[in-house]
């Protein structure tokens, strides 16, 4: 774990099962009237281990979910207080998550060892939600959320202006691809002009480690290649198939998810949604 402000802790390194890729980052940041949680370690054993490590810094008062991919909210179980995310964020948590007896067994899955850990575990969906942005003001923190549609279309960043720090949430993961197959592309774009907007010095990323202005500069370049390279071949008439088969991002950028599958998917996303009628 590292302490990046006065406040404000970030683990950027889970190791979970074979992968260290394979959780997000978790944070959290600490006021006078409670801490403030944002996305929670996926495998169960490191969602203990943070549950200690917050609970010797003060009384947890809400987790706050960046958007709906498991690696942000499988461990949500956790960490019984409020979680809060964008109302998009909810609907798709409950669309992909399915029936509420199937969520332990999906731990289960990826991490079979954790059975004793995960007795009587639940699902834990959103309870408040908001539209466009919800301030928690706690003690002298403003802990602004801020709805910034890209990675996925409910995503949400967490502005601290007191600690001059931006959680982006995975609309930048820091030298890493993530996945663009449930994408808002030039939403995203548009998301990360905001986010450079802000005045901040550390971004702390989705996956990978905390950035700078520069660093996220440098992944608005990657995500600008992707968007500008299949728009080229949809202006140039190439069949979506022909540009799954022959487009691919991994050689521009290592990937979170890699493989011909992945790739696959994420330049169909791009194919769809720069090919849909305005
Ligand atoms: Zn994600």
């Amino acid at each position: 774990m590292q302490q990046i402000t006065a406040n404000v802790y970030v683990e950027t390194a889970w190791v979970s099962g074979s992968s260290v890729l394979a959780s997000s980052n978790s944070s959290f940041i600490v006021t006078s009237a409670g801490i403030v949680m944002i996305d929670a370690p996926m495998e169960p054993v490191n969602a203990l281990k943070w549950r200690d490590i917050i609970d010797q810094k003060g009384e947890l008062l809400y987790l706050v979910n960046t958007e709906f991919h498991s690696d942000h909210t499988m461990g949500n179980h956790f960490f019984p207080v409020p979680v809060i995310a964008h109302e998009k964020t909810k609907k798709w948590f409950e669309s992909v998550c399915g029936p509420p007896q199937d969520a332990r067994q999906k731990v289960l899955d990826r991490y079979p060892d954790s059975g004793p850990l995960i007795e009587d575990y639940q699902l834990r969906s959103p309870s408040i939600t908001f539209d466009e942005n919800l301030t928690l003001h706690l003690g002298d923190h403003a802990i602004e959320l801020i709805h910034l549609p890209g990675h996925t279309p409910g995503q949400t960043c967490v502005h601290v202006p007191n600690e001059r720090v931006v959680f982006t949430g995975d609309n930048f993961t820091n030298a890493l691809q993530p996945s663009l197959s449930e994408c808002l592309p030039l939403e995203w774009l548009a998301s990360i002009d905001r986010l450079l907007d802000l005045d901040v010095d550390a971004f702390v990323p989705g996956h990978g480690e905390v950035g700078d202005k520069k660093a996220v500069r440098e992944f608005a370049a990657f995500l600008g290649h992707c968007v500008e390279t299949v728009g080229e071949a949809i202006e140039k008439g190439m069949e979506k198939a022909e540009a799954v088969e022959t487009i691919e991002f991994e050689g521009v950028l290592i990937a979170r998810h890699p493989g011909r599958a992945w790739q696959r998917k994420n330049v169909a996303r791009l194919y769809d949604m720069l090919s849909a009628p305005a």
